[in-house]
């Protein structure tokens, strides 16, 4: 895949996407996007240029004693939508899939999409996409929603919530560590910087770490998600697919496809298309890796992807443009958004940087990249 190569070159930088939480984290994703927004959604859409399609990304809502208490506001999320139907041309995803395999992005396009599947996408978020008449696209992870797993970036969460504040000791690949909470705000940066390192490990060492974190805390990691963390039904799913939403694909368990056995790729990916499709009855187009940096996946997911017959699928990875040619390459696979989509953020990061606002990574040497998901 010679367009893999080509966006491959391209600088990491972190995204302008939706988690403006009150969450005492501040990751380098979840500061640039408040950045990004502080500084206005005007100034970020002015970064992004004529030609070049925007597609911003959102996963958690709070509000009306609903949702996550550490997600977006609803509130906010709606002026952002208010904002972004005045001063760009949304489309929804399928439309510029099309748009791009004709090699014909209109100007000023942009797609609203949210990842994981949550309940409050439904009760919190439609209604606001409703009102604005956004065609977004929700990228769903399967088995979430069929009731047979808790996310383990939920369940990392959890433990670290419960943690007790302290000295913890317990044990990681024959060696004793420390996990040491001293207030509330740390318990964030240690729960983040935890959790990044266990994306970096693989699926198997990943959830023995988290056993022997909740074993060492005492924390019981309950069996089904507790409502905050609840998933969004069938039912509901097909409701939203009936009235012209876009649902997508997000593997069946989330996990990093570049930490999992290649032989697993077709059952998170092909089998997460399956899983959708039987239960919408509806054709499932696209696909987004989770946490989709370049690290994230390998060319055996992309293969996968392109195997189980996804028009296209979404990344993080950030980078320039590129043109009709390559997009047309991708257009099979991968697509042209990871390209499209980054360009905005690539710009955001440089012109923060010049301007010295630009916020540091909480944990070090995570600087060089981001991730779709928290
Ligand atoms: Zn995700």
């Amino acid at each position: 895949m010679d367009g893999l190569g080509t966006s491959a070159r391209q600088a990491a930088a972190p995204d302008p996407r939706g988690q403006g939480a009150a969450r005492p984290v501040f990751g380098a994703k979840q500061a640039a996007l408040q950045l990004g927004f502080r500084a206005g959604l005007l100034r970020l859409m002015q970064l992004a240029r004529r030609r070049e399609a925007v597609i911003l990304t959102f996963h958690r809502f709070a509000g009306e004693g609903t949702g996550d208490p550490c997600g977006l506001a609803i509130a906010k999320f709606s002026a952002y939508m208010k904002y972004l139907v005045r001063c760009r041309r949304v489309v929804s995803l399928p439309e510029l899939t099309r748009q791009l395999r004709q090699g014909k992005v209109r100007p000023y396009a942009a797609a609203v999409t949210v990842d994981d599947g949550y309940e409050e996408f439904f009760s919190l978020a439609v209604p606001v996409l409703r009102t604005y008449g956004i065609p977004a696209s929700v990228f769903v992870i399967s088995d979430f929603v069929d009731g047979r797993l808790w996310p383990w970036t939920d369940r990392f969460r959890f433990v670290f919530e419960h943690a007790p504040r302290g000295p913890v000791v317990f044990e990681h690949r024959g060696s004793a560590r420390i996990l040491r909470i001293r207030d509330e705000e740390d318990r964030w940066r240690v729960e983040e910087s935890w959790r990044e390192y266990a994306k970096t490990i693989p699926v198997a060492e990943r959830d023995d770490l988290l056993g022997a974190i909740a074993d060492a805390c005492g924390v019981d990691i309950p069996a089904t998600p507790p409502r905050e963390y609840r998933p969004m039904t069938w039912a509901q799913l097909r409701a939203l697919a009936a009235e012209g939403f876009d649902v997508g694909a997000h593997t069946r368990t989330h996990p990093v496809l570049s930490r999992i056995p290649p032989e697993r790729l077709q059952d998170e990916i092909g089998g997460c298309k399956e899983q959708l499709e039987r239960n919408l009855g509806a054709s499932v187009a696209h696909f987004a890796y989770p946490n989709g940096r370049r690290q994230d996946y390998t060319p055996q997911a992309v293969e996968a992807v392109a195997r189980a017959g996804y028009v296209a699928a979404v990344t993080t990875v950030a980078g320039p443009n590129t043109s009709a040619a390559d997009l047309a390459h991708f257009a099979q696979s991968v697509s042209g958004f990871e390209l499209l989509r980054t360009r905005l953020r690539s710009g955001l990061q440089r012109r923060l940087r010049r301007s010295g606002d630009e916020p540091a990574p909480a944990v070090p040497g995570s600087s060089d990249g981001e991730a779709r998901d928290g």
